[in-house]
């Protein structure tokens, strides 16, 4: 929730200059030949009642005795298109920017180029638009229709915004010609020790590539599985009473409640009902209740650090479950680490039979 950025004390960078550096990126970003967004990801966040959001995020965030003027929903000035198709929507936290991989939902934007026989990107030929527009077909059986996949995609990189940030290091090391900025996040709601690298000037890129594969992160599946629970039901609760057409509404509400359609993260959010439903059971707690302790974890950045709550899971699970658990890894489906993710995933539920 609330953003600490500390660099250590051998980095030169102050918290003003690390605010500045996210207006320069704002700046950059705007200034872009696209601008902050295509008109097709304009239209969609023109559909979005942006204070009813921020109102359920903020029941939420009271909850847990977070008050507003701490609530870091971003508005529509914090979010930003971003046009590159392999790297997934995400929340940038040096920056406190979503950003939206809008060409991934606006096939008309493709089509644009390719009238322009523009094939300098990573699209531009029909194979692409054939392979788009069966992902445009999946998304709507899905979601509803193409805003809403958006829409949901907004509320889960929301969620990540307001969840507790601790922030200790950024800094610059010059290679030839390159100025790379590293950044060190210590957390951001479960998950911590991670690594954001960017060249100077250029989009930041939060995935995990190869040279931050060497750093540790952990409870990275049950951060993203937290986030993507908690923005679902955000989800239904906006579509409920925004006027949001019902043809639409009702079909994400259908995927979600009957699960019939696998939504973003469907494996990692299936492993945590599991552990709630157990962790329900074994300590006569209702599920609801569990779950709330697990939403106050990710709003206040739980480490599992005190005894009391290890043992909650070594008594329930196994002494090893909690450090299992933080070693499980989630990558996008273009990810060469994907396969292998999933197959731990499993092999995991299987050992813990859940
Ligand atoms: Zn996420």
């Amino acid at each position: 929730m609330t953003r600490e950025i500390n660099p250590l004390e051998s980095v030169p960078e102050g918290i003003g200059k690390t605010q500045e550096k996210g207006q320069e990126e704002i700046t950059r970003l705007l200034n872009r030949s696209e601008g902050q967004f295509s008109p097709e990801l304009q239209k969609t966040l023109e559909k979005i009642d942006f204070a009813k959001l921020r109102q359920l995020f903020l029941d939420i965030a009271l909850r847990f005795g977070i008050y507003e003027d701490d609530l870091n929903f971003l508005d529509k000035k914090r979010i930003f298109g971003s046009a590159v198709r392999s790297v997934d929507s995400y929340y940038d936290l040096e920056n406190n920017i979503i950003m939206i991989t809008q060409d991934k939902a606006n096939i008309s934007h493709y089509e644009a180029r390719l009238k322009l026989k523009d094939n300098t990107g990573l699209v531009g030929d029909e194979k692409m638009l054939e392979v788009l527009n069966r992902e445009k077909k999946a998304m709507i059986e899905t979601y509803g229709s193409v805003d809403l996949s958006t829409l949901q995609t907004l509320v889960h990189e929301e969620v990540h915004a307001i969840s507790k940030h601790i922030c200790k290091s950024l800094y610059e090391q010059n290679v030839d010609k390159w100025t790379d900025v590293w950044l060190r996040v210590h957390q951001s709601g479960y998950r911590r020790n991670n690594i954001y690298k960017k060249q100077l000037n250029a989009e930041f890129y939060p995935a995990p590539l190869m040279e931050s594969e060497k750093f540790l992160k952990v409870f990275m599946v049950l951060n993203e599985a937290v986030v993507e629970k908690l923005a679902r039901e955000i989800m239904l609760k906006y579509l409920e009473n925004s006027g949001w057409p019902r043809e639409e509404a009702s079909v994400f509400e259908e995927t979600v409640k009957n699960k019939s359609k696998p939504l973003s993260y469907a494996r990692e959010v299936y492993l945590l009902e599991a552990i709630i439903k157990k962790l329900s059971q074994k300590t006569k707690k209702s599920e609801e209740s569990v779950w709330q302790i697990f939403i106050k974890g990710l709003l206040e950045g739980e480490k599992f650090d005190r005894p009391e709550e290890r043992k909650i899971f070594e008594k329930n699970f196994s002494p090893n479950f909690l450090k299992e658990l933080s070693n499980l890894s989630t990558w996008p489906s273009w990810h060469s680490k994907r396969h292998e993710s999933i197959e731990e995933l499993k092999a995991f539920m299987e050992r813990y039979k859940l």
